[in-house]
């Protein structure tokens, strides 16, 4: 199927958002919650996904650079 580009432009609609809930669920009134996809925070040295706030990677002790804030 190649319509994943087309229903995602169209879901910036909140209408359709709606009628595509309605779809999902069944249910009226149900908007589809699109889900932002977080990434966890990586260490740049052994790649483990690293806890919220530490300093040093506990691995392999690299410091953690924070991603920028957009
Ligand atoms: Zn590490």
């Amino acid at each position: 199927m190649s319509s994943n580009r087309d229903l995602r432009e169209q879901m910036n609609s909140d209408s359709v958002a709606e009628a595509f809930g309605f779809l999902l669920s069944g249910k009226k009134g149900y908007k589809t919650v699109i889900e932002r996809k977080v990434e966890p925070l990586r260490c740049g040295g052994c790649k483990i996904v690293l806890q919220d706030n530490v300093k040093f990677c506990s691995e392999c002790g690299t410091k953690v650079v924070l991603p920028l804030k957009k």
